[in-house]
């Protein structure tokens, strides 16, 4: 089953999905905690963009936004009761310097020891149970504070069987989490390389996916060309079933008005999707790549 702000959704119900997403996020000064909004704003901003997503057949919502960056759990509940999309909301941490104050004084331990405490009892007192770990990774060699993150985010996986959403820039910083990831026996496929498609070529995904981990291609939007010829690559190479396509796209910007601008849901389904089929991709794949593949990636794995 897949862990949605309002209950467990079997696999199958989950329906079409884009994979990465943000409602809100808030690159506040990092050294003083995040802003307040208010929160019917920002539902009313946000609720159009999501209706035109639910519009093209999409059903799932997994939004990656992480606590201290603005992880709202009770406005992604009332936005997917509004629009009937599934939403998936994470526990985990993101990266030096937005991180919280207790960062650097707790351990890898200690640090899994709430996100597990999330995942069993939900987020605060709002019930709300996370179905991911979202982290994020410095690029090029791996900070002490990204290694513990990592550490942090392996001993709550193993715990939970939740799947991990990596924010990871370029292959030093992947390479290097793969093999802290064999070191420790954590199984690759729990693992998701979230802006695999921001890096440094094909050789690189195509590797990390015959190894197991999830290729995340969630830069569409902007531009198609370039992850049209990296799904291309993925699917020559018979390894479609480790790929997910999504846009990084949203959100609410918390300190602008009105949210500043904001980047639609539905390019992925209205633009990517028929851009893909001309240039030789079977519509099968895509509706795979978009159903199943999300599904499997994210559902909470069955424990022994
Ligand atoms: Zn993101």
């Amino acid at each position: 089953m897949i862990q949605t702000v309002t209950g467990p959704v079997l696999d199958l119900d989950f329906g079409k999905a884009a994979a990465h997403e943000h409602v809100l996020v808030d690159f506040h000064d990092p050294s003083e905690a995040p802003r307040a909004y208010d929160r019917a704003d920002v539902a009313t901003v946000m609720r159009p963009y999501l209706d035109t997503l639910r519009e093209t057949g999409c059903r799932g919502f997994v939004d990656c936004t992480p606590i201290w960056l603005g992880r709202d759990p009770e406005l992604l509940l009332e936005l997917s009761q509004l629009t009937g999309l599934h939403m998936v909301t994470n526990t985990g941490w993101y990266q030096a310097p937005m991180l919280p104050p207790e960062a650097d004084r707790l351990s890898e331990e200690e640090i899994a020891a709430v996100w597990i405490d999330e995942a069993i009892n939900g987020i605060g007192s709002t019930g709300i149970k996370p179905g991911f770990i979202k982290i994020a990774l410095n690029s090029g060699k791996l900070s002490d504070s990204a290694r513990k993150i990592l550490g942090a985010a392996i001993l709550a996986a193993q715990t939970t069987s939740l799947v991990v959403v990596s924010h990871t820039v370029g292959s030093a910083a992947m390479l290097e989490a793969q093999a802290i990831m064999q070191a420790r026996r954590f199984d690759l496929s729990q693992f998701i390389w979230a802006h695999a498609d921001a890096g440094d070529g094909l050789d690189i995904q195509r590797q990390m996916a015959a190894s197991g981990v999830w290729i995340s291609l969630d830069g569409i939007g902007s531009r198609h060309d370039q992850q049209v010829i990296m799904l291309k690559d993925l699917i020559a190479a018979g390894l479609a079933d480790r790929v997910l396509i999504s846009q990084d796209s949203g959100w609410y910007h918390v300190g602008e008005p009105k949210g500043g601008k904001v980047r639609p849901y539905h390019t992925l389904f209205t633009e990517f999707w028929p851009c893909a089929v001309q240039s030789g991709i079977d519509e099968n794949m895509l509706d795979q790549i978009t159903t199943a593949n999300v599904a499997r990636a994210i559902r909470v794995r069955s424990r022994e």
